[in-house]
């Protein structure tokens, strides 16, 4: 069965409604773009699939710099984790509690999975 659900990512502001279905396993489910319902000024002028893959991308950046985070330090937590995205869309991130060196190393691993340029670690 078919499901439609409305998005408001936390990273930016566009308002988003996608479609899934229930019969497709959790784990390799895909989500389609149904309607751009709303467009934030960062995602101004694109075409909304393009949209649609911004914000995903966006999204999933700043949650997996949390789990890289995580592999590298395991007293990582959420409340450790603070970020934003600057006006290039570059997300800069920020941990309490990690040594310089585990700062260094987390750069490392963002730029290895998550392309250099896109997360900077402060
Ligand atoms: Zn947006």
């Amino acid at each position: 069965m078919k499901f439609e659900t409305l998005w408001r990512p936390d990273t930016c502001g566009c308002e988003i409604i996608y479609e899934w279905d229930d019969s497709e396993p959790e784990s390799s489910r895909t989500h389609r773009l149904k309607r751009v319902v709303s467009t934030c000024d960062n995602h101004k002028g694109v075409s909304p699939d393009t949209l649609f893959d911004m914000v995903l991308e966006e999204n999933r950046r700043k949650n997996l710099a949390l789990s890289l985070a995580q592999s590298l330090v395991h007293t990582i937590k959420l409340e450790n984790y603070s970020w934003r995205f600057d006006s290039n869309r570059v997300l800069i991130v920020e941990f309490s509690g990690l040594t310089a060196s585990e700062m260094k190393d987390l750069q490392s691993s963002c730029n290895i999975n998550l392309g250099a340029g896109k997360v900077i670690v402060r």
